[in-house]
């Protein structure tokens, strides 16, 4: 597959003949359900789009069943600066039920499959866009990423994923999850393709009121050569997997190599990031859910009076992971259980935070893993905890607001793909950049 960079020097000729090489191309492959549909707006480049990103005239649909019938009236704010470069949202990408989940099997029009190997999830909850990007079938696509779901999918897919500063890119136009952690973010071939996507779609936007009012890019700056310091984390890494500790060796080295120093530093033990982050985002997310009420969007299921009418649309609009939260969220908002469980967690929040900052005081990057282990097979998870544990290492980053990008490593003894993340401090996104173009010229990946 062409390169972004290569796809911008194409003209229109040449990248009208492509996008029907394209369509055919995705539509050989029906049964990895990458795509939910392939329609394309305006004549630019083709970037595939997650379903909870408004398009205009599109079906976005969250990958639910309560938005069926739903026809965005306007464009998120990142694809109107797609379209303001010469990129087209060109096909939507199946995702977890409202981004909730890290295999996309929630979604109400099935699951995806990982395509370096068919019996296996491709990540969540932008599986879909992993899997287009990962099998060939996109240049480059969007993702979001409210608690790794933007990283994880990438490890999980061979490809790199980027999740920026919270408040660089505009989530005007997002399907709101969990709002005090959601952002937007490139998922791509290689680490430059991020660093141009991440350029067009970052900047202040009057529309988002957490929006941060700078617009400094970076691929024109992108320095693969400057010596940093970076941190890497014995103890925070011994529940990984072999796979993903023998990655992290060969990284830490692949750093040395490159001339950066490497220092050993510890965050707190991560089951505590598991509490607070889904008490935050379920707690928001039940807030976000409640507009669903089949007046306003989408499946109405009338019943026999009002009140019915909220209950029916609502029980049979949502599917199982997606009440689970609601239930959960409700519950820890609930009067005498509030102090116990959300300011509780808001506090932990607070420690995470300072955590980070505590390391950035001293080093420029840290070198982390983004999931426990390469991606699961389908139904191996028993219960809904043991899918939540498996963003053990991504949660974290969104709790504290910083842009961390994941890579691929290498590949296990059953040939899937095994990525790490690199973290920055906030606004810090050059750095970011820079490390991993350097960290990718080392490893040299080959997919
Ligand atoms: N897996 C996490 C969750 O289910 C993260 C999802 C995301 O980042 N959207 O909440």
């Amino acid at each position: 597959m062409i390169t972004l960079k290569k796809a911008l020097t194409l003209n229109k000729d040449e990248l009208n003949k492509f996008k029907e090489q394209l369509k055919a191309k995705i539509e050989a492959r029906p049964e990895l359900n990458a795509y939910i549909d392939i329609n394309n707006v305006g004549e630019g480049i083709p970037i595939a789009i997650k379903d909870n990103i408004q398009v205009k005239d599109w079906s976005v649909t969250s990958g639910s069943n309560i938005l069926q019938g739903y026809i965005s009236p306007y464009n998120a704010t990142v694809i109107e600066k797609m379209l303001g470069a010469g990129l087209s949202p060109f096909g939507r990408t199946n995702m977890d039920e409202f981004a909730m989940g890290s295999t996309t099997e929630s979604s109400f029009y099935g699951r995806t499959l990982n395509p370096h190997a068919n019996d296996r999830v491709p990540g969540g909850s932008s599986g879909g866009s992993a899997a287009a990007v990962g099998a060939g079938l996109a240049i480059a696509a969007l993702g979001s990423d409210t608690g790794g779901s933007i990283r994880q999918p990438a490890a999980y897919c061979g490809i790199v994923g980027m999740k920026p500063t919270y408040g660089r890119v505009s989530r005007y136009g997002l399907g709101a999850y969990a709002s005090s952690l959601d952002q937007i973010g490139p998922m791509t071939q290689n680490v430059e393709d991020a660093a141009i996507l991440y350029d067009i779609i970052s900047g202040h936007d009057d529309k988002d009121s957490t929006s941060a009012k700078m617009n400094d890019k970076v691929s024109d700056k992108l320095n693969p050569n400057r010596k940093l310091r970076i941190a890497v984390l014995p103890k925070y890494i011994e529940n990984a997997s072999q796979d993903v500790k023998d990655a992290y060796a060969q990284a830490t080295q692949a750093l040395r190599n490159a001339g950066h120093e490497i220092v050993e530093k510890e965050l707190m033990d991560a089951k505590y990031d598991i509490s607070a982050y889904y008490i935050t985002a379920t707690a928001e997310a039940t807030t976000n859910l409640a507009r669903y009420d089949g007046i306003r969007y989408g499946n109405r299921k009338v019943g026999k009076d009002l009140n019915d009418t909220f209950v029916k649309t609502r029980s049979e609009g949502f599917g199982n992971e997606v009440k689970r939260r609601i239930l959960l969220g409700n519950f820890v908002l609930s009067s005498g259980y509030y102090d116990a469980y959300y300011v509780k967690a808001q506090k932990v929040r607070h420690l995470i935070k300072d955590e980070y900052a505590k390391i950035f005081n001293d080093v420029d990057l840290i070198l982390s893993p983004v999931a426990p282990s390469v991606a699961n097979k389908f139904g191996e998870f028993s219960n809904p905890m043991e899918m939540y544990l498996s963003d053990i290492y991504t949660i974290s980053v969104n709790l504290a607001g910083l842009p961390a990008l994941s890579l691929p490593i290498n590949k296990n003894a059953d040939g899937m793909p095994v990525g790490l993340q690199l973290i920055a401090k906030a606004y810090d996104e050059q750095t970011l950049f820079d490390g991993a173009l350097g960290l990718e010229k080392e490893i040299n990946y080959a997919n």
